[in-house]
């Protein structure tokens, strides 16, 4: 069974009111276990809206998300919560890493949130942290590290909670050209050595060209034509 299926997403914001706008208005796609997706798209069409719809933080107006053969669409606030918690990864451009904390405090806290002993946790942190390459970086606080490496401990955060899916939002556009490359690589090795699902956001063709397939949305609908 596929780790994501969105079958005829619909979503519009503003319903019947000023400012109304259809986002998506018929989008479907798959991700099989294993693969990694580009979703490619100019800025404004539903990039972000699609996105927060398949990891559970937004609900569509129509259709169906379903993680691993659950329909989770017509579940309560608290199960998808749960189901988000458990089964999927956020990167975003930012970082979004809690400044008062450490790089490695950063991995272990969601941890921390989902069950985990706090020794399993700190454990398993420090490997994703060895594993990218910011394993000497781990008692820093997140002000303290360069954009390529905050990315990187943001990639872990994500991993942390060993989700079967990972959604990207540019994940690493805010990076210099160079970096940003380098960092991609990173970013796909931790991908493949997991043998996560994911469906990653990029405005980056070079990029997109690096994953097994690409799909593009436009006018409110996925397809899978570049
Ligand atoms: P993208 O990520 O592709 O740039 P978004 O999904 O963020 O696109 O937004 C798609 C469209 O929906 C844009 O026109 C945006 O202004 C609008 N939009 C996004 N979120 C909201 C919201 N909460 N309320 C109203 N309009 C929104
Ligand atoms: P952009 O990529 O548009 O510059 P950000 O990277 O700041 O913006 O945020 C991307 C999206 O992530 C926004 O839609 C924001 O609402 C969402 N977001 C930010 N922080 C969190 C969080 N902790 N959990 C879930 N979603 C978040």
């Amino acid at each position: 069974e596929p780790v994501l299926h969105l079958s005829n997403i619909c979503k519009t914001y503003n319903a019947g009111r000023p400012g109304e706008v259809q986002v998506l208005r018929d989008a479907s796609l798959t991700l099989a276990k294993g693969e990694v997706v580009a979703l490619v798209a100019p800025s404004g069409a539903g990039k972000s809206t699609l996105l927060h719809i398949a990891g559970l933080l937004d609900s569509p107006d129509t259709g169906e998300v379903e993680i691993n053969g659950v329909d989770l669409t017509g579940l309560g606030d608290a199960t998808r919560t749960r189901a988000r918690r458990a089964q999927v990864g956020f990167i975003y451009q930012f970082h979004h890493l809690l400044p008062e904390f450490s790089a490695l405090e950063n991995v272990v806290l969601p941890q921390l949130a989902n069950g985990i002993a706090a020794a399993q946790a700190t454990a398993h942190a420090r490997d994703l942290l060895d594993r990218v390459g910011v394993g000497a970086r781990a008692s820093h606080r997140p002000a303290a590290l360069s954009g390529g490496e905050q990315q990187r401990i943001a990639f872990c955060r994500a991993m942390a909670n060993r989700p079967s899916l990972l959604l990207a939002d540019e994940p690493t556009g805010n990076l210099d050209p160079e970096t940003s490359d380098q960092v991609f690589g990173v970013l796909m090795d931790l991908v493949r050595d997991t043998g996560l699902s994911a469906l990653i956001a990029t405005h980056n063709m070079a990029l997109a060209a690096r994953m097994d397939r690409v799909l593009r949305l436009e006018g409110g609908e996925v397809s899978g034509a570049v």
